[in-house]
């Protein structure tokens, strides 16, 4: 029998369903640039985030670069380095100085009580992150957003399918960006998406995702980020299935925390108030005063048994070569404690309970 465990594993729609939806591209011919199936995923997405303006995109990264540039942002930009380089990079890619704030240790979003300290003249917007499916304190971030003019840009990758008191993640802020990559809640195999507020943003989106035509006028240097049939229809096949994809997840998420919870030298993930969550990961922060080894230990503890387990986020992006000596460097122990402390155990859709005990009794055996 194979025991092995990976950290993560694609959800998968039924093959017929897939087939069925891309048969028809055979006929048509017609692969991408605005297809059917892209329009088609398109309006089925602004109907599930309750949102009027989603643009697809051929990755969440290329959407968050789009994004940046959409919304003509220049100078610096509040976020947090507890992120995947993904976050930093766009941000640096597109000209920006990121201006690391820390972060929560219960919910591992972005610290609302250290972002008006670190706002200057040349600060033009926040780009926060959600992390693991817990949401940023939007409230809070909206009125600082709000009193100095910033604009409100969310990493959203972590938050399809989170809502708060029934409002999605997605309409937050000015704009959101959500990754549709293989090993997401929800995939395109590769894509993503840009959720806008507002109407002149998101024509501005697709117009940089088309190279930035527009007809016959070549308005701005856009570049080619469009998403193709063939991962639109994935995500048609599987957002008619992600409630039950999410709620596979929880079970094996409940597990998790049933057997860990109150651990001496664990820390779970904070359950966030009113706050619907799509069991993403499932982080485990390990103290190793009181736990009695280290969160390298217990990688090389579950390795032996064949069990994947990922340091993520790790290291923090704030290490980036090109920041090096770099004035904007904030000190932030928060996110540097948990970055050096913290695990995703294995979590995906179809984890069965059985597993997810044998994960927990190899963590639980390391208890000294
Ligand atoms: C996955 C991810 C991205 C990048 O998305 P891609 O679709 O892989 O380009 C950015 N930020 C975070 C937090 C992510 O998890």
């Amino acid at each position: 029998m194979d025991n092995k465990v990976l950290v993560t594993r694609s959800s998968m729609p039924d093959f017929d369903d897939y087939i069925n939806e891309i048969s028809p591209l055979w006929e048509s011919r017609w692969l991408t640039n605005s297809g059917v199936k892209h329009n088609q995923l398109e309006a089925e997405l602004c109907s599930y985030f309750n949102v009027t303006n989603t643009a697809l995109c051929v990755n969440g990264h290329q959407a968050l670069e789009c994004i940046i540039e959409a919304l003509g942002l220049e100078g610096e930009v509040i976020t947090t380095p507890f992120t995947f380089v993904s976050t930093t990079n766009a941000i640096l890619r597109k000209g920006l100085t990121p201006v690391f704030c820390d972060i929560n240790p219960d919910d591992f979003t972005i610290d609302v009580t250290k972002i008006e300290q670190l706002i200057t003249d040349k600060t033009c917007a926040i780009l926060p992150v959600h992390v693991y499916g817990n949401l940023c304190d939007d409230e809070a971030i909206q009125k600082i957003a709000q009193k100095h003019g910033l604009k409100v840009i969310y990493d959203a990758a972590h938050a399809f399918g989170v809502f708060k008191n029934g409002v999605s993640s997605a309409a937050l802020g000015d704009a959101s960006m959500f990754s549709f990559h293989a090993t997401k809640v929800f995939h395109t195999i590769e894509g993503g998406a840009a959720v806008f507020k507002h109407q002149e943003d998101h024509n501005r989106f697709n117009q940089l995702k088309n190279f930035g035509m527009k007809g016959e006028c070549l308005e701005y240097e856009g570049t080619n980020a469009k998403m193709n049939e063939f991962s639109a229809a994935m995500g048609l096949c599987n957002l008619r299935r992600i409630s039950q994809s999410i709620a596979s997840r929880r079970v094996a998420a409940d597990r998790y925390r049933e057997r860990l919870y109150g651990v001496d030298g664990i820390q779970l993930s904070a359950l966030q108030k009113d706050v619907q969550s799509n069991y993403a990961y499932f982080p485990v922060v390990f103290d190793p005063e009181t736990f009695g080894c280290t969160r390298d230990d217990v990688i090389e503890a579950l390795a032996k048994q064949q069990i994947g387990a990922r340091k993520y986020f790790y290291p923090l992006t704030s290490s980036l070569q090109s920041l090096k000596d770099k004035p904007i460097i904030n000190h932030t122990p928060i996110a540097e404690r948990i970055s050096n402390s913290v695990l995703c155990l294995p979590l995906y859709e179809g984890l069965d309970v059985q597993t997810v005990d044998r994960i927990c009794d190899t963590v639980l055996s390391l208890k000294r």
